[in-house]
């Protein structure tokens, strides 16, 4: 399998080279040549085997540079023991055709750490690939859960460090203190005066600075990226989709072949991008139905066919969603134009320079085929939290319950799968206001309290009140590559 740029398909590279360079040297992001697909019979046994099989399986197609040896090591490194269920992404029924599926049994209790937990295992065997001696310094920005879930797979990882940047103010507070806290001798926890957005303009144009570049490559230090862009961490995603499926198979909710949707909690759009991978992988999904909060670019998106980011920002109570530029929707445009790379490109140019671009007309009406979107306010957000816990005794987070309630709205006799992105622990003062209507000041009291009412709490969190802060740097988005700059000369 080789990839190409979705900005110059003339490009063909090894999945080792895509891990290492991150982004494509003209701005592109990398996707697979075409999509390897799994027939029915294939997508059955899958229901017989554990997860880290069927993640071989469907892994194995795509880093064909990898011998299987390499790869199984990779899953073993990444699945065997970090995950606190050997399901590692368990499926739970919430009635009859609607289900679950939890996908923050990691380390860091949110999905993220499905990818960033193998990513690591892929670069550090892709550098030996390449050839590359040189240390790969990882740059993250993070909307609040990518930077605890990178930096919790790159700690002390020889041959690489970690620079993580998150907006001042906009991440909870459990979230940043899992940050600040991070221990390692290879890592770098930044504050950036702004938002989100702001943070990842800063990170992508230290990538693009030819002079930062330049002052790294003198002490052999190479940059790459763990955001949800680098296809290392998108491919990992696809083969929880067929997880699902499998476990439905298994299950017997459903029979060989049948349809079913997807419903994701959506920012970057790289989570639900993966779902249409398996689709087109021959995974039988029906819909895929993004769910987004405020900041509802995205429903406006699927529904109008006008990307406009030229509009308020809200911070809202699922800070990972807060998001007007998604990345990942570049490579939908590709395979949506017939990999046109000059359509995309002249987008993203009309992206970049107006802050919008609109989709031709038959381009957006083919969308709606596949694709479903809607949002939920803060309101009701909390609503369906207090939904969930009342009907089902089930605790969700923020980020979920978006998802909850735009599925909630939905008309369909189709067996659906929910994907639940956070453990309700990183929020735990808004889901506890949202259950009792009100919490203490406190994250941690409110996480007893959540305790209190049976929902069981992760280690993690209760490891986390006691442990120092260790990263305390704020700097400007215009003074982002400085501190990199100033601390690598410190620290490597
Ligand atoms: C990152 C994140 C999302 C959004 O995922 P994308 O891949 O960026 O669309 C949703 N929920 C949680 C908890 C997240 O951390």
């Amino acid at each position: 399998m080789n990839y190409t740029s979705t900005r110059n398909a003339s490009l063909r590279f090894s999945s080792s080279h895509c891990f290492v360079q991150g982004i494509s040297e003209e701005g592109g992001l990398f996707v697979p040549e075409s999509f390897p697909v799994f027939s029915e019979r294939e997508i059955a046994a899958l229901a017989d085997v554990p997860y880290s099989e069927r993640a071989f399986r469907l892994l194995s197609r795509y880093l064909t540079d990898f011998s299987a040896k390499e790869l199984r090591s990779c899953i073993a490194g990444a699945y065997g023991t970090a995950f606190d269920t050997p399901a590692v992404c368990p499926l739970r029924k919430l009635d009859g055709k609607t289900f679950v599926m939890e996908l923050y049994h990691g380390p860091t209790l949110a999905f993220k750490d499905v990818a960033l937990q193998i990513l690591p295992h892929f670069l550090r065997i892709a550098k030996q690939k390449e050839g590359v001696s040189d240390t790969i310094l990882i740059l993250v920005a993070t909307s609040g859960d990518t930077g605890k879930a990178a930096l919790e797979g790159f700690a002390d990882v020889d041959g690489m460090a970690i620079a993580v940047f998150f907006p001042n103010q906009g991440v909870s507070r459990m979230q940043q203190l899992q940050m600040t806290t991070q221990e390692g001798k290879n890592v770098f926890v930044c504050a950036v005066n702004g938002n989100f957005d702001d943070t990842q303009t800063g990170v992508k144009e230290i990538f693009t600075s030819p002079d930062v570049r330049a002052k790294l490559q003198e002490k052999h230090i190479r940059l790459s990226s763990a955001n949800s862009i680098n296809w290392g961490r998108l491919v990992p995603q696809i083969v929880y989709y067929f997880s699902a499926y499998a476990d439905l198979l298994r299950e017997n909710e459903i029979a060989s072949g049948q349809p079913v949707d997807f419903v994701v909690p959506t920012g970057n759009f790289g989570d639900i991008l993966a779902g249409y991978y398996a689709k087109r992988m021959g995974l039988p999904i029906r819909k895929l139905v993004c769910a987004s909060n405020k900041n509802r670019v995205l429903t406006d998106f699927f529904e109008t066919g006008v990307y406009d980011a030229n509009r308020a920002f809200f911070k809202t109570a699922s800070p990972s969603m807060d998001i007007l530029i998604s990345s990942n929707l570049e490579r939908l445009l590709f395979e949506l134009s017939g990999r046109d790379d000059a359509f995309v490109s002249d987008l993203m140019r009309q992206l970049k320079e107006t802050g919008q671009y609109r989709l031709p007309d038959v381009m957006h009406r083919a969308l709606t085929e596949t694709w479903e979107a809607g949002c939920a306010d803060e309101a009701q957000t909390a609503r369906a939290i207090r939904d969930a816990f009342d009907r089902f005794g089930y605790c969700i987070d923020t980020h979920t319950a978006v998802g909850y309630a735009v599925q909630a709205r939905r008309a369909s006799d189709v067996p659906t799968v929910l994907l639940s992105t956070a453990s309700p622990y990183k929020f735990p003062r808004a889901v506890l206001s949202a259950v009792e209507g009100t919490a203490p000041e406190d994250e941690f009291a409110a996480a007893d309290r959540l305790a209190q009412l049976g929902v069981p709490m992760p280690d993690a969190i209760a490891n986390l009140h006691d442990k120092a802060i260790r990263h305390k740097t704020v700097c400007e988005k215009a003074t982002m590559a400085q501190a990199v700059l100033s601390w690598e000369g410190e620290t490597l």
